[in-house]
């Protein structure tokens, strides 16, 4: 055990009718400690890497964003065996996230001791070649408001759920290095989407009634004040509202920062927040973001479960499948029996998106997919809820059913899980086996069929939104 988990001690003063629920664990608060590109030098176990390897680090996190906390460093990351430790994977930059051309270029110029401005040129130009918003999400997305006024900092692509960005929420605890919304991080505004705006999506979720699920999301939403969550989801509580069924907050903080549930002021009121939505009603979903079994392995971690499965919240758990991390059905596995042992719903396993470092993380789709059915094959029927492997594209969310032998020709048995038309779901299609495709883009439709089902009615949206655009 770390001395960090040892320092963990239980509160003595807790106003105990206050926090509920009773009987769960209370914990000292922990300074938060974080350290970003700048700080490379000071993060003490690098001090093992070459000095080759420190310099790679440099120039990916020039392009790439970089952030790491003392918890993930002391309690997540097993420094004997990095570089392939998946938390470090999961965490630090790698010189593979960058191609090759990409990598040269920044990595002449830092050593050329370009200035600043040139400098920048480059990232920036190298950072638009990584695809910032994959699925054509902001120019698809994005609401309205009654005036025709597009509102900044939401999304609105599927009928029923709306995803919230606070301007508060948009960074996280530390960074994943394959992280599909890095364009969020990198202090470029027109590569942002975020609002601090709650009176635009009351106003908004109140001219929608069948939006029955909010996503709060970002960057990591619970980064936040609970003042500032509290002035966003109270007003929820209100009658005109009771359509918004759902609020799901997307969150890796159970991972990157379980103190933000233990310990402090703040968290007591973000556990009363929680509870206070569930007791007026409302079904309050967490959804974490997991990749790795070790995420949960820490008494903080489990912990911090503990204290808000007691508010009556649910915890959801996701994230993708990527290389260097968790490209192995053992671990998936050894995930999903982890997350139902501690009262976690496990529920998606993502593909990698096509955007920022993906040609370092992507996995082919057959493969994404025996290793979907592998782990499945090993777990029993509570952690079989995970559904997968799904590609969140343009036109929807894509599952890979399967691989199978139809009429002679073999394919890859598909099914959109959401659609942005709702009739195109759990409706099968197929599309000719490739045993390197790592994106729907990449497939083409079996048997000779010219189009998908449901091309030529994307099309038309899409041309639409983005005529409107
Ligand atoms: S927690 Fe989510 S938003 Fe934050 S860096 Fe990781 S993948 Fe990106």
């Amino acid at each position: 055990m770390s001395a960090q988990v040892q320092a963990l001690q239980p509160h003595h003063i807790q106003p105990l009718a206050q926090i509920p629920p009773a009987g769960v664990d209370f914990f000292d608060p922990v300074p938060f400690k974080v350290y970003t590109q700048r700080d490379l030098d000071r993060i003490a176990p690098l001090a093992r890497l070459s000095s080759e390897q420190r310099f790679e680090m440099k120039v990916v996190s020039s392009v790439l964003p970089f952030r790491v906390n003392q918890y993930v460093i002391d309690e997540l990351i097993d420094w004997s065996k990095v570089p392939d430790d998946p938390i470090f994977q999961l965490t630090f930059p790698q010189r593979g996230m960058l191609a090759p051309e990409h990598y040269e270029r920044i990595a002449g110029l830092i050593r050329g001791g370009a200035d600043k401005a040139e400098l920048e040129r480059a990232v920036g130009e190298v950072r638009h070649a990584l695809n910032p918003h994959p699925a054509d999400q902001m120019e698809m997305n994005m609401p309205r408001d009654e005036h025709g006024k597009r509102l900044e900092g939401m999304q609105h692509k599927y009928r029923e759920t709306v995803l919230f960005f606070p301007t508060q929420g948009q960074t996280c605890h530390s960074y994943c290095s394959f992280c599909f919304r890095w364009a969020q991080f990198v202090g470029d505004k027109e590569l942002r989407i975020c609002s601090s705006e709650a009176i635009e999506l009351h106003n908004y979720l109140r001219r929608h009634p069948e939006v029955t699920d909010l996503l709060v999301t970002g960057g990591d939403p619970m980064v936040m004040k609970t003042r500032h969550l509290r002035d966003f989801l109270e007003p929820l509580l209100q009658p005109e509202f009771d359509h918004v069924q759902t609020i799901r907050i997307g969150s890796k903080a159970l991972t990157f920062w379980p103190h933000r549930f233990l310990g402090a002021d703040d968290a007591d009121d973000l556990i009363r927040l929680l509870t206070q939505l569930v007791e007026a009603g409302k079904h309050v979903a967490l959804m974490a973001h997991y990749n790795h079994w070790k995420e949960l392995d820490t008494e903080a971690a489990q912990a911090a479960i503990r204290r808000i499965r007691g508010t009556g919240a649910v915890i959801r758990a996701q994230g993708p499948l990527v290389a260097h991390i968790n490209d192995d059905p053992a671990v998936w596995a050894k995930l999903w029996k982890l997350e139902v042992k501690l009262g976690l719903v496990p529920y998606y396993m993502f593909v990698e998106r096509d955007t920022g470092a993906r040609n370092y993380f992507e996995v082919p789709l057959v493969r994404a997919w025996e290793i979907y059915r592998e782990a499945m094959q090993q777990v029993s029927g509570l952690a079989r809820t995970a559904r997968g492997p799904s590609m969140s594209a343009s036109p929807g969310k894509v599952e890979i059913q399967g691989v199978a032998e139809i009429a002679g020709e073999k394919v890859f048995v598909l099914r959109f899980i959401q659609g942005r038309n709702p009739d195109w779901v759990q409706r099968p299609f197929f599309a000719k086996f490739d045993d390197k495709a790592t994106w729907l883009d990449q497939l083409v439709p079996a048997f000779g069929e010219e189009k998908w089902f449901w091309q030529d009615e994307y099309e038309a949206i899409r041309e639409d939104r983005l005529a409107a655009a």
